[in-house]
Protein backbone atom coordinates (compact mmCIF):
# COMPACT_ATOMS: atom_id res chain seq x y z
CA UNK A 1 0.00 0.00 0.00
CA UNK A 2 1.01 3.61 -0.44
CA UNK A 3 1.35 6.19 2.13
CA UNK A 4 2.58 8.87 0.37
CA UNK A 5 0.63 11.72 1.88
CA UNK A 6 0.50 10.34 5.37
CA UNK A 7 4.15 10.67 4.90
CA UNK A 8 4.07 14.10 4.04
CA UNK A 9 1.70 14.69 6.79
CA UNK A 10 3.81 13.60 9.19
CA UNK A 11 6.80 15.34 8.09
CA UNK A 12 4.94 18.72 8.48
CA UNK A 13 3.64 16.73 11.71
CA UNK A 14 7.35 16.61 13.22
CA UNK A 15 8.06 20.03 12.75
CA UNK A 16 5.18 20.79 15.07
CA UNK A 17 4.11 18.11 17.26
CA UNK A 18 6.72 16.40 18.88
CA UNK A 19 7.38 12.98 17.47
CA UNK A 20 4.75 14.10 14.54
CA UNK A 21 1.99 12.57 17.71
CA UNK A 22 -0.11 13.38 19.89
CA UNK A 23 -0.21 9.91 21.84
CA UNK A 24 3.05 7.87 21.42
CA UNK A 25 1.98 4.47 20.15
CA UNK A 26 0.69 6.21 17.59
CA UNK A 27 3.98 6.96 15.82
CA UNK A 28 4.03 2.95 14.51
CA UNK A 29 7.77 3.54 15.33
CA UNK A 30 7.99 0.06 17.03
CA UNK A 31 6.43 -1.93 14.06
CA UNK A 32 8.95 -0.02 11.87
CA UNK A 33 6.24 2.53 10.44
CA UNK A 34 5.02 6.04 9.59
CA UNK A 35 1.81 6.54 11.04
CA UNK A 36 -1.63 6.74 9.60
CA UNK A 37 -3.01 9.73 8.92
CA UNK A 38 -6.91 8.93 8.99
CA UNK A 39 -9.34 10.99 6.64
CA UNK A 40 -12.52 9.17 7.98
CA UNK A 41 -13.83 6.16 9.18
CA UNK A 42 -17.16 3.78 9.26
CA UNK A 43 -18.25 0.60 10.44
CA UNK A 44 -15.70 -1.51 11.09
CA UNK A 45 -13.34 0.12 8.63
CA UNK A 46 -10.89 3.44 8.82
CA UNK A 47 -9.43 4.88 5.46
CA UNK A 48 -6.21 6.74 5.28
CA UNK A 49 -5.42 9.98 3.83
CA UNK A 50 -3.94 8.18 0.57
CA UNK A 51 -7.42 6.09 0.16
CA UNK A 52 -6.38 2.82 1.95
CA UNK A 53 -8.98 1.39 3.22
CA UNK A 54 -8.18 -0.75 6.19
CA UNK A 55 -10.38 -3.40 8.57
CA UNK A 56 -9.97 -1.82 12.21
CA UNK A 57 -8.90 -3.65 15.03
CA UNK A 58 -7.96 -0.94 17.02
CA UNK A 59 -11.63 1.21 17.27
CA UNK A 60 -10.04 3.92 19.07
CA UNK A 61 -8.20 1.71 21.61
CA UNK A 62 -11.71 0.69 22.91
CA UNK A 63 -14.85 2.69 22.61
CA UNK A 64 -16.21 1.89 19.21
CA UNK A 65 -18.24 -0.58 20.32
CA UNK A 66 -20.46 -0.75 17.82
CA UNK A 67 -18.19 0.25 14.98
CA UNK A 68 -17.23 4.05 13.81
CA UNK A 69 -19.78 6.45 12.64
CA UNK A 70 -22.82 4.22 13.89
CA UNK A 71 -26.06 6.06 12.99
CA UNK A 72 -26.92 5.66 16.59
CA UNK A 73 -24.06 8.17 17.69
CA UNK A 74 -24.41 10.29 14.54
CA UNK A 75 -27.62 10.76 13.82
CA UNK A 76 -29.29 13.68 15.14
CA UNK A 77 -26.14 15.67 16.40
CA UNK A 78 -26.25 18.81 14.23
CA UNK A 79 -29.71 19.34 16.71
CA UNK A 80 -27.35 18.45 20.11
CA UNK A 81 -24.28 21.08 18.76
CA UNK A 82 -26.95 23.86 18.15
CA UNK A 83 -27.94 23.80 21.55
CA UNK A 84 -24.22 24.87 22.66
CA UNK A 85 -21.07 22.91 22.61
CA UNK A 86 -19.88 23.46 26.52
CA UNK A 87 -21.60 25.21 29.31
CA UNK A 88 -19.54 24.86 32.06
CA UNK A 89 -22.81 25.07 34.28
CA UNK A 90 -24.92 21.45 34.75
CA UNK A 91 -27.31 19.99 32.63
CA UNK A 92 -29.93 17.05 33.02
CA UNK A 93 -27.50 15.00 30.97
CA UNK A 94 -25.29 14.18 33.36
CA UNK A 95 -27.15 12.79 35.52
CA UNK A 96 -28.51 10.62 33.06
CA UNK A 97 -25.15 9.19 32.23
CA UNK A 98 -24.32 9.23 36.52
CA UNK A 99 -28.03 7.27 36.48
CA UNK A 100 -26.00 4.67 33.60
CA UNK A 101 -23.13 4.12 35.19
CA UNK A 102 -24.14 4.07 38.75
CA UNK A 103 -27.46 1.52 37.82
CA UNK A 104 -24.46 -0.68 35.45
CA UNK A 105 -21.58 -1.08 37.83
CA UNK A 106 -21.87 -3.29 40.71
CA UNK A 107 -20.91 -1.63 44.13
CA UNK A 108 -20.62 1.52 43.22
CA UNK A 109 -23.29 5.00 44.79
CA UNK A 110 -21.88 7.85 43.27
CA UNK A 111 -20.07 9.12 39.89
CA UNK A 112 -17.64 12.00 39.34
CA UNK A 113 -17.25 12.70 35.40
CA UNK A 114 -13.78 13.97 33.99
CA UNK A 115 -12.15 14.37 30.76
CA UNK A 116 -10.14 11.39 30.59
CA UNK A 117 -8.60 7.64 32.05
CA UNK A 118 -5.53 9.57 33.02
CA UNK A 119 -7.81 12.34 35.07
CA UNK A 120 -10.34 9.60 36.56
CA UNK A 121 -7.22 7.32 37.94
CA UNK A 122 -5.13 10.06 39.28
CA UNK A 123 -8.37 11.53 40.89
CA UNK A 124 -9.68 7.94 42.63
CA UNK A 125 -6.20 7.49 43.93
CA UNK A 126 -6.26 11.59 45.61
CA UNK A 127 -9.59 10.51 47.16
CA UNK A 128 -8.95 7.23 48.25
CA UNK A 129 -6.07 8.65 49.78
CA UNK A 130 -7.82 11.24 51.31
CA UNK A 131 -10.10 9.06 52.78
CA UNK A 132 -8.11 6.82 54.66
CA UNK A 133 -5.36 9.37 55.02
CA UNK A 134 -2.88 6.90 54.33
CA UNK A 135 -0.13 7.94 51.21
CA UNK A 136 1.17 4.56 49.54
CA UNK A 137 -0.40 3.10 47.14
CA UNK A 138 0.01 -0.24 45.19
CA UNK A 139 -0.08 -1.23 41.59
CA UNK A 140 0.94 -3.85 39.20
CA UNK A 141 3.98 -4.11 36.98
CA UNK A 142 2.40 -3.59 33.66
CA UNK A 143 -0.78 -1.72 34.21
CA UNK A 144 -1.60 1.12 33.02
CA UNK A 145 -3.37 3.80 34.43
CA UNK A 146 -2.72 7.12 32.20
CA UNK A 147 0.11 9.36 32.37
CA UNK A 148 -0.15 11.14 35.99
CA UNK A 149 3.16 11.21 38.02
CA UNK A 150 2.13 8.92 40.71
CA UNK A 151 0.91 6.32 38.42
CA UNK A 152 3.61 6.68 35.51
CA UNK A 153 5.79 3.71 37.43
CA UNK A 154 6.79 -0.18 35.46
CA UNK A 155 3.82 1.10 33.54
CA UNK A 156 2.02 -0.82 30.54
CA UNK A 157 0.97 0.71 27.16
CA UNK A 158 3.45 3.11 24.99
CA UNK A 159 5.15 3.63 28.15
CA UNK A 160 6.13 0.17 27.82
CA UNK A 161 6.17 0.17 23.85
CA UNK A 162 9.02 3.15 24.35
CA UNK A 163 10.67 1.30 27.11
CA UNK A 164 10.26 4.37 29.50
CA UNK A 165 8.68 2.32 32.29
CA UNK A 166 9.42 5.20 34.62
CA UNK A 167 9.22 9.06 33.26
CA UNK A 168 11.81 11.50 33.48
CA UNK A 169 10.21 14.44 34.68
CA UNK A 170 8.76 12.34 37.63
CA UNK A 171 9.94 13.13 40.63
CA UNK A 172 11.58 10.33 43.10
CA UNK A 173 9.32 12.61 46.01
CA UNK A 174 6.32 11.68 43.87
CA UNK A 175 7.00 7.98 43.07
CA UNK A 176 8.30 6.88 46.41
CA UNK A 177 4.79 6.51 48.00
CA UNK A 178 3.78 4.17 44.50
CA UNK A 179 4.73 0.33 45.72
CA UNK A 180 4.79 -2.13 43.07
CA UNK A 181 3.72 -5.58 42.90
CA UNK A 182 3.64 -8.81 40.33
CA UNK A 183 0.23 -9.40 38.41
CA UNK A 184 -1.71 -12.30 39.85
CA UNK A 185 0.70 -12.87 42.39
CA UNK A 186 -0.89 -12.46 45.60
CA UNK A 187 1.81 -13.09 47.45
CA UNK A 188 4.01 -9.85 46.15
CA UNK A 189 1.10 -8.28 47.86
CA UNK A 190 1.21 -9.83 51.02
CA UNK A 191 4.80 -9.12 51.69
CA UNK A 192 4.07 -5.48 50.52
CA UNK A 193 1.56 -5.15 52.73
CA UNK A 194 3.57 -7.01 55.22
CA UNK A 195 6.60 -4.43 54.94
CA UNK A 196 4.26 -1.19 54.76
CA UNK A 197 1.54 -1.95 57.74
CA UNK A 198 -1.33 0.02 57.83
CA UNK A 199 -0.10 2.63 55.31
CA UNK A 200 -1.08 2.32 52.28
CA UNK A 201 -4.57 3.63 51.05
CA UNK A 202 -5.28 1.83 47.97
CA UNK A 203 -4.63 -0.69 45.44
CA UNK A 204 -5.30 0.02 41.64
CA UNK A 205 -5.65 -2.31 38.95
CA UNK A 206 -6.48 -3.07 35.50
CA UNK A 207 -8.40 -6.48 36.19
CA UNK A 208 -8.22 -7.45 32.58
CA UNK A 209 -4.68 -6.16 31.82
CA UNK A 210 -4.69 -4.51 28.55
CA UNK A 211 -1.71 -2.88 28.20
CA UNK A 212 1.07 -5.75 28.10
CA UNK A 213 -1.07 -7.27 25.72
CA UNK A 214 -4.33 -8.86 27.17
CA UNK A 215 -4.05 -10.58 30.64
CA UNK A 216 -6.58 -11.53 32.54
CA UNK A 217 -6.28 -11.78 36.04
CA UNK A 218 -7.26 -14.98 37.90
CA UNK A 219 -10.02 -14.60 39.94
CA UNK A 220 -9.02 -16.46 42.61
CA UNK A 221 -6.34 -13.82 43.18
CA UNK A 222 -9.15 -11.26 42.39
CA UNK A 223 -10.97 -12.54 45.09
CA UNK A 224 -7.86 -12.52 47.59
CA UNK A 225 -7.25 -8.96 46.74
CA UNK A 226 -10.66 -8.15 47.65
CA UNK A 227 -10.35 -9.90 50.92
CA UNK A 228 -7.07 -8.86 51.68
CA UNK A 229 -8.40 -5.03 50.97
CA UNK A 230 -11.14 -5.93 53.89
CA UNK A 231 -9.08 -6.64 56.19
CA UNK A 232 -6.28 -4.09 55.87
CA UNK A 233 -8.91 -1.37 55.45
CA UNK A 234 -7.11 -0.69 51.89
CA UNK A 235 -9.20 0.26 49.08
CA UNK A 236 -9.51 -1.87 46.31
CA UNK A 237 -9.90 0.26 42.76
CA UNK A 238 -10.67 -1.38 39.58
CA UNK A 239 -9.32 0.85 36.57
CA UNK A 240 -11.76 0.13 33.77
CA UNK A 241 -11.23 2.39 31.01
CA UNK A 242 -10.69 -0.65 28.62
CA UNK A 243 -13.04 -3.49 30.61
CA UNK A 244 -15.76 -0.98 31.70
CA UNK A 245 -19.05 -1.48 29.28
CA UNK A 246 -17.18 -3.88 26.99
CA UNK A 247 -15.96 -7.09 28.61
CA UNK A 248 -19.70 -6.78 30.11
CA UNK A 249 -22.23 -4.30 30.63
CA UNK A 250 -21.06 -4.50 34.21
CA UNK A 251 -17.41 -4.42 33.44
CA UNK A 252 -15.09 -6.70 34.94
CA UNK A 253 -16.34 -6.33 38.06
CA UNK A 254 -19.26 -8.38 36.78
CA UNK A 255 -17.47 -10.24 34.61
CA UNK A 256 -15.72 -11.88 37.62
CA UNK A 257 -18.01 -11.39 40.12
CA UNK A 258 -16.30 -9.28 42.32
CA UNK A 259 -16.84 -5.99 43.82
CA UNK A 260 -13.95 -2.98 44.21
CA UNK A 261 -14.70 -0.17 46.40
CA UNK A 262 -14.06 2.44 43.80
CA UNK A 263 -13.81 2.20 39.58
CA UNK A 264 -12.51 4.34 36.85
CA UNK A 265 -13.85 4.53 33.27
CA UNK A 266 -12.52 5.89 30.07
CA UNK A 267 -13.41 6.43 26.72
CA UNK A 268 -16.40 4.34 26.61
CA UNK A 269 -18.51 6.18 28.43
CA UNK A 270 -18.41 8.90 26.17
CA UNK A 271 -18.70 6.59 23.09
CA UNK A 272 -15.29 8.36 22.26
CA UNK A 273 -15.33 11.82 23.20
CA UNK A 274 -12.72 12.79 25.55
CA UNK A 275 -14.43 11.62 28.51
CA UNK A 276 -13.77 9.72 32.14
CA UNK A 277 -15.21 8.94 35.36
CA UNK A 278 -14.52 7.82 38.24
CA UNK A 279 -16.61 6.29 41.32
CA UNK A 280 -17.43 4.40 44.44
CA UNK A 281 -19.44 4.19 47.75
CA UNK A 282 -20.94 6.82 48.90
CA UNK A 283 -19.14 7.51 51.96
CA UNK A 284 -15.73 7.65 49.82
CA UNK A 285 -17.38 9.68 47.36
CA UNK A 286 -18.33 12.55 49.77
CA UNK A 287 -14.62 13.35 50.11
CA UNK A 288 -14.99 14.81 46.56
CA UNK A 289 -15.35 18.55 46.60
CA UNK A 290 -17.71 20.35 47.28
CA UNK A 291 -19.42 17.93 49.41
CA UNK A 292 -15.73 17.18 51.32
CA UNK A 293 -12.55 18.34 50.94
CA UNK A 294 -10.76 16.28 48.67
CA UNK A 295 -10.15 18.57 45.37
CA UNK A 296 -11.14 17.89 41.73
CA UNK A 297 -12.31 19.87 39.42
CA UNK A 298 -12.50 20.47 35.31
CA UNK A 299 -14.10 23.43 32.89
CA UNK A 300 -15.17 20.26 30.25
CA UNK A 301 -16.43 17.89 32.56
CA UNK A 302 -19.88 16.52 31.74
CA UNK A 303 -19.11 18.27 28.80
CA UNK A 304 -22.82 18.37 26.94
CA UNK A 305 -21.77 16.36 23.35
CA UNK A 306 -19.92 13.69 25.25
CA UNK A 307 -22.96 13.14 28.05
CA UNK A 308 -25.08 13.01 25.26
CA UNK A 309 -23.24 9.99 22.90
CA UNK A 310 -21.99 8.36 26.19
CA UNK A 311 -25.88 7.88 27.35
CA UNK A 312 -26.97 7.43 24.01
CA UNK A 313 -24.13 4.01 23.65
CA UNK A 314 -25.23 3.07 27.21
CA UNK A 315 -28.46 2.90 26.65
CA UNK A 316 -28.47 1.18 23.49
CA UNK A 317 -25.90 -1.44 25.60
CA UNK A 318 -28.35 -1.82 28.31
CA UNK A 319 -31.24 -2.42 26.14
CA UNK A 320 -29.46 -5.03 23.83
CA UNK A 321 -27.69 -7.32 26.30
CA UNK A 322 -26.80 -9.78 22.88
CA UNK A 323 -24.29 -7.19 22.11
CA UNK A 324 -21.73 -9.31 24.44
CA UNK A 325 -22.81 -12.34 23.35
CA UNK A 326 -22.08 -11.28 19.75
CA UNK A 327 -18.48 -9.64 20.85
CA UNK A 328 -17.76 -12.76 23.15
CA UNK A 329 -18.69 -14.76 19.75
CA UNK A 330 -16.72 -12.50 17.28
CA UNK A 331 -13.68 -13.11 19.76
CA UNK A 332 -13.96 -16.22 20.45
CA UNK A 333 -14.07 -17.24 16.78
CA UNK A 334 -10.99 -15.39 16.04
CA UNK A 335 -9.11 -16.83 18.72
CA UNK A 336 -10.03 -20.39 17.55
CA UNK A 337 -9.25 -19.55 14.21
CA UNK A 338 -5.90 -18.08 15.26
CA UNK A 339 -5.18 -20.99 17.43
CA UNK A 340 -5.48 -23.60 14.41
CA UNK A 341 -3.46 -21.37 12.62
CA UNK A 342 -0.59 -21.78 15.22
CA UNK A 343 -1.11 -25.53 15.35
CA UNK A 344 -1.09 -25.86 11.67
CA UNK A 345 2.32 -24.31 11.39
CA UNK A 346 3.45 -25.56 14.67
CA UNK A 347 3.94 -22.53 16.02
CA UNK A 348 4.27 -21.94 19.92
CA UNK A 349 2.97 -18.62 20.30
CA UNK A 350 0.06 -17.53 22.87
CA UNK A 351 -3.59 -16.06 22.05
CA UNK A 352 -5.45 -14.65 24.65
CA UNK A 353 -8.63 -13.67 24.47
CA UNK A 354 -11.57 -12.20 26.33
CA UNK A 355 -14.57 -11.14 24.62
CA UNK A 356 -14.29 -8.68 22.31
CA UNK A 357 -10.27 -8.49 23.38
CA UNK A 358 -7.03 -10.10 21.80
CA UNK A 359 -3.49 -10.58 22.02
CA UNK A 360 -1.35 -12.95 20.08
CA UNK A 361 2.35 -12.96 21.95
CA UNK A 362 5.06 -13.87 20.14
CA UNK A 363 6.48 -16.02 22.99
CA UNK A 364 6.01 -19.96 23.60
CA UNK A 365 5.38 -19.29 27.70
CA UNK A 366 2.23 -19.48 29.46
CA UNK A 367 1.39 -15.31 30.21
CA UNK A 368 0.16 -14.11 33.68
CA UNK A 369 2.12 -11.36 34.63
CA UNK A 370 3.97 -8.74 32.65
CA UNK A 371 7.45 -11.04 34.04
CA UNK A 372 6.31 -12.86 31.03
CA UNK A 373 5.84 -10.99 28.44
CA UNK A 374 9.05 -9.14 28.49
CA UNK A 375 10.84 -11.55 26.19
CA UNK A 376 8.62 -11.96 23.20
CA UNK A 377 10.41 -12.23 20.14
CA UNK A 378 9.93 -8.56 18.66
CA UNK A 379 10.96 -9.24 14.97
CA UNK A 380 8.01 -11.66 15.04
CA UNK A 381 5.86 -9.26 15.95
CA UNK A 382 7.27 -6.53 13.40
CA UNK A 383 6.79 -8.89 10.62
CA UNK A 384 3.66 -9.72 11.40
CA UNK A 385 2.72 -6.39 12.18
CA UNK A 386 3.75 -4.98 8.48
CA UNK A 387 2.12 -7.86 6.89
CA UNK A 388 -1.26 -7.40 8.41
CA UNK A 389 -0.45 -3.99 7.29
CA UNK A 390 -0.05 -4.23 3.87
CA UNK A 391 -2.71 -6.17 3.20
CA UNK A 392 -5.25 -3.55 4.95
CA UNK A 393 -5.39 -4.99 8.44
CA UNK A 394 -4.65 -2.23 10.90
CA UNK A 395 -3.82 -3.84 14.47
CA UNK A 396 -2.13 -1.69 17.38
CA UNK A 397 1.53 -1.05 16.03
CA UNK A 398 2.33 -2.37 19.15
CA UNK A 399 2.89 -5.99 20.86
CA UNK A 400 2.26 -5.14 23.84
CA UNK A 401 -1.32 -3.87 23.28
CA UNK A 402 -4.91 -5.93 22.42
CA UNK A 403 -6.89 -6.13 19.11
CA UNK A 404 -10.22 -4.89 19.56
CA UNK A 405 -13.24 -5.74 18.03
CA UNK A 406 -17.05 -4.16 17.32
CA UNK A 407 -20.06 -5.36 16.29
CA UNK A 408 -19.45 -3.71 13.08
CA UNK A 409 -16.44 -6.66 12.09
CA UNK A 410 -18.56 -9.10 10.07
CA UNK A 411 -18.54 -12.79 9.67
CA UNK A 412 -16.84 -12.31 6.47
CA UNK A 413 -14.40 -9.85 7.83
CA UNK A 414 -13.03 -11.88 10.52
CA UNK A 415 -12.56 -14.86 8.16
CA UNK A 416 -10.71 -12.59 5.60
CA UNK A 417 -8.55 -11.36 8.62
CA UNK A 418 -7.48 -14.89 9.74
CA UNK A 419 -6.80 -15.95 5.95
CA UNK A 420 -4.44 -12.78 6.12
CA UNK A 421 -3.13 -13.82 9.32
CA UNK A 422 -2.32 -16.99 7.92
CA UNK A 423 -0.19 -15.70 5.67
CA UNK A 424 1.45 -13.59 7.88
CA UNK A 425 2.28 -16.34 10.17
CA UNK A 426 3.23 -19.12 7.62
CA UNK A 427 6.08 -16.44 6.39
CA UNK A 428 7.55 -16.62 10.29
N1 LIG B 1 -6.39 3.19 32.24
C1 LIG B 1 -6.34 2.24 31.32
C2 LIG B 1 -6.59 0.82 31.70
C3 LIG B 1 -6.07 2.57 29.99
O1 LIG B 1 -6.03 1.61 29.06
C4 LIG B 1 -5.87 3.92 29.66
C5 LIG B 1 -5.57 4.35 28.23
N2 LIG B 1 -5.88 3.49 27.27
C6 LIG B 1 -5.93 4.88 30.67
C7 LIG B 1 -6.20 4.48 31.95
C8 LIG B 1 -5.71 6.33 30.36
O2 LIG B 1 -6.77 6.83 29.64
P1 LIG B 1 -6.59 8.15 28.74
O3 LIG B 1 -5.69 7.77 27.63
O4 LIG B 1 -7.99 8.46 28.33
O5 LIG B 1 -6.01 9.19 29.63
Amino acid sequence: MMHQRSEAFFQQACKKIPGGVNSPVRAFSSANETPLFVDHASGSHIYDVDGNDYLDYICSWGPMILGHAHPLLTNHMQEVIEKGISYGLCAPEELVLADLIVDAYPGIDMVRMVNSGTEATMSAIRVARGYTGKDKIIKFEGCYHGHSDCLLVSSGSGALTFGTPTSPGVPEDVVKNTLVCEYNHIDSVKACIKANPHEIACIIIEPIAGNMGLVNADKKFLQDLRKLCEEEKIILIFDEVISGFRIAYGGAAQYYGVTPDMACFGKIIGAGLPVGAYGGKKAIMDMVSPSGPVYQAGTLSGNPLAMHLGVRLLTYLKQHPQVYEELNQKGAYLKEGIQDILNEYNLPYQIHQCGSLLTLFFTDHTIKSYRDVKDIDQKAFVSYFQYLYDHGILIAPSPYECMFLSTAHTMEELDHTLSIIKEALKRL
